[in-house]
């Protein structure tokens, strides 16, 4: 195939950004090496497929590859003249543009209808980009198309038992929705062909659209003339903010002229930055310690919330909690108990988990989290899975606190924060002591990939008991640094 065709992904990609398609089809060489989670989107992404192919079975596969694409199109030509009732992943050419189609069923009548399956739970203008290239490359080609669906993940959807695609997907007509859509392609296509063509890369600056609707692969390359802490790291900083201060010639925090209208957050952020000092507003930060009551409970999940819900009673992308780290002060100066709990992989880890939350957690006295909203809601989602402990478990999500707070709230704000009040950010200016660096599981992230392995069967014991081990380290980390954390407020509210 001839290297000006564009590709569906391509027209996406360069209808996000025109320097990110150009960029791609001339410097891959640029884009770093894949993150280790990409894998697993992956894997979550193929079995969405599987799935959604058993929604419509019995189609025929056109399996030749991005390399082959002249066969993909044979392939779907005779297809098509052998009466195939269900192509998946046909491919089509047409104003320099090649498609691939997740799934194109015949009806009855000639036509067909277009289905595009997304592992998401709902629509969004980006699928419905995807959809109109396709529709307009199928059209020109020469398929006459009844409707365009996409088929969705439904997240109403409760395990019982084996996955049922037909309860398990969400079908919308977009046909209608799709008109205008598709009236403006031929315009993109054209204008993403004169990029293509170019010799060299169109002039876009960096800006919300590097994240959005996708993470852009060249964020390390655009990125990377900026300061190490920059006005993009001012908090819940807003686009039009970021462009008066460019215009003003402004990039690194320190330089944020006094007169700019920031909210409080920020004005104690680059406060904190011209100062090279700790912002600590010792007495709010009393106030909310005042709130605590013994035994106190420091508590932290780890969890998974795959697209497939691997056990009964899961709705896709539910998180399920797989892991539990608690850390029990009785009284003020009292020894500090640890409790764990982790499942083994191979069977559902929740009843497990409750359990050792019900027996670990006493009916009274405070339960301190890191952003405890998350915290609060696996409690409660697993009081409703498991109602036999409810009570215990809503009484712990109704005494909730959160660590977080004083950071959040900017009532403690260090420069080394660097705009971030997450656990890593502040853990190791609060307690130099400890650190994530170097431990094999050292983020939620690592997390899941450590227990999906577990999960998978596939470890040999001694890999599996190291796993088992560097996930232990690592949860039972979060909430130690949590009790670490609450003494260092205590000192500093004690030093008023
Ligand atoms: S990082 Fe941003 S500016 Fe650079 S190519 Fe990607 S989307 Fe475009």
């Amino acid at each position: 195939m001839g290297s000006g065709v564009l590709s569906k992904s391509q027209y996406v990609r360069g209808l996000q950004c025109p320097k990110s398609l150009w960029l791609y089809r001339n410097r891959k060489d640029l884009i770093p090496p894949s993150p280790p989670g990409l894998q697993r989107n992956f894997d979550q992404g193929h079995a969405i497929g599987r799935l959604a192919r058993a929604r419509f079975p019995g189609g025929v596969d056109i399996t030749a590859d991005y390399l082959h694409q002249q066969h993909a199109l044979d392939s779907t030509a005779a297809a098509v003249n052998s009466g195939a009732r269900t192509i998946y992943e046909a491919a089509a050419l047409f104003d320099k543009t090649l498609v691939r189609s997740d799934i194109l069923n015949r009806n009855a009548d000639g036509t067909w209808d277009l289905v595009e399956v997304k592992g998401a739970t709902d629509v969004n203008d980006v699928y419905l980009q995807d959809l109109a290239i396709q529709a307009y490359i199928l059209e020109g080609a020469g398929f006459r198309l009844r409707r365009a669906i996409l088929m969705h993940v439904n997240n109403q959807y409760v395990r019982r038992g084996p996955i049922n695609p037909k309860s398990f997907f969400t079908l919308v007509n977009l046909t209608v929705k799709l008109k205008p859509f598709i009236k403006a392609v031929p315009a993109e296509v054209r204008r993403l062909h004169r990029v293509l063509s170019s010799s060299a890369s169109p002039k876009i600056d960096i800006g919300p659209h590097c994240s959005s609707p996708y993470e852009c692969s060249f964020q390390e390359h655009c990125w990377r003339r900026l300061p190490d802490y920059s006005i993009y790291d001012l908090v819940r900083i807003r686009e039009g903010k970021i462009i008066q201060l460019k215009g003003r010639g402004v990039l690194k925090i320190a330089e944020v002229p006094e007169d700019f209208p920031l909210s409080r957050a920020q004005e104690i952020q680059v406060l904190c930055e011209k100062t090279k000092k700790a912002h600590i507003e010792k007495v709010a930060i009393g106030e909310l310690l005042d709130t605590l009551v013994y035994p106190l409970h420091y508590l932290d999940f780890e969890t998974l919330n795959p697209a497939i819900p691997p056990y009964d009673g899961l709705r896709p992308f539910q998180q399920m909690p797989f892991q539990a780290s608690i850390h029990v002060q009785e009284t003020e100066g009292a020894p500090i108990k640890h409790v764990e709990y982790l499942g083994d992989g191979r069977s559902d880890p929740r009843p497990g988990l409750v359990e050792c939350l019900a027996s670990s957690i006493s009916g009274r006295g405070t339960v301190i989290a890191y952003n405890a909203g998350f915290e609060g809601q696996c409690l409660r989602s697993l009081a409703g899975a498991y109602p036999k402990r409810a009570k215990a478990l809503l009484s712990a999500a109704n005494r909730l606190w959160d660590l977080g707070d004083p950071f959040r709230k900017s009532f403690y704000v260090d420069p080394a924060f660097k705009g971030s009040w997450s656990i890593k950010a502040v853990l190791p200016v609060l307690v130099p002591s400890m650190t994530y660096k170097n431990l094999p599981v050292g983020n939620g992230e690592q997390a899941q990939l450590a227990f999906l392995a577990l999960m998978s069967g596939n470890l040999p014991a001694a890999e599996r008991k190291k796993t088992v081990r560097n996930l232990k380290i690592y949860c039972g980390q979060d909430t130690f640094a949590m009790v670490k954390i609450l003494a260092k407020l205590q000192k500093i509210r004690g030093s008023c």
